[in-house]
């Protein structure tokens, strides 16, 4: 299970990493609030520890952003401020739990389990097509033997195909459901069609993403005379 740690205090972060590793879990750093936004973007997560007083840009902003960008990952705010309005802030910004410092770690602990464990139940689902095999709950998707590495959007890009498995989506379709209301370029579907070929299918024999002129896109097993 992978973590990420956005905390700007070298020395908390560093017994924190430590004694998440010893937990068993992997986990990235990030001492500022861009830093960590970046990260949150580019891999996946099962969890995000955020610090609220940060350089650059606050947990605060880190957690809107990412929730604006229909990131779902579980996100628990951890500061030193433990002011009834400051955690309501936090909630109503999307995080899913707050902890205030200084905190015992046994407690932190349970509450990324409970974390964790939460947004499985909310999404325990595995999409298979072919060798390539989605885990919704972790974000970890797999071709055969490989384990490959998405962003945030193009691992939402996937999932939206591979939820319609078969189905063609048009791209204002992809648009809708990856990037919601947000401004995107009119290309930015295809955009990322082609980062997403790129890790999924450009080194594999078997194609999955599939165009279909003039429509769109779709995510299927080849049929026999395209084999
Ligand atoms: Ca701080």
């Amino acid at each position: 299970m992978r973590v990420l740690l956005v905390e700007d205090e070298p020395g908390i972060s560093r017994l924190m990493r430590r004694g998440l590793e010893e937990a068993g879990y992997t986990v990235d750093t990030a001492a500022d609030g861009l830093e960590g936004l970046r990260l949150a973007e580019e891999n996946t997560y099962s969890i995000i520890l955020l610090d609220i007083m940060l350089p650059k840009m606050d947990g605060w902003s880190v957690c809107e952003n990412l929730r604006g960008q229909r990131n779902k990952t579980p996100i628990m705010m951890l500061t030193a401020r433990d002011t009834t309005p400051d955690k309501i802030k936090g909630l109503d910004l999307g995080a899913d739990d707050y902890l205030p410092k200084p905190f015992d770690f046994q407690e932190l602990l349970a509450r990324v389990r409970a974390l964790v464990r939460r947004d499985k139940v909310n999404k325990v689902r595995i999409i298979r097509v072919g060798d390539l095999e989605i885990d919704t709950a972790q974000h970890r998707v797999r071709r055969g033997a490989d384990d490959i590495n998405l962003s945030h959007r193009e691992y939402e890009l996937l999932e939206a195909l591979a939820a319609h498995e078969s189905q063609v989506l048009s791209r204002e379709a992809i648009q809708e459901r990856v990037w919601m209301n947000e401004d995107s370029y009119s290309n930015t579907v295809d955009v990322y069609i082609r980062m997403l070929r790129k890790k999924i299918d450009a080194n594999y024999e078997v194609k999955l993403i599939h165009t279909v002129h003039g429509v769109g896109y779709t995510l299927r097993l080849p049929d026999a005379q395209e084999a």
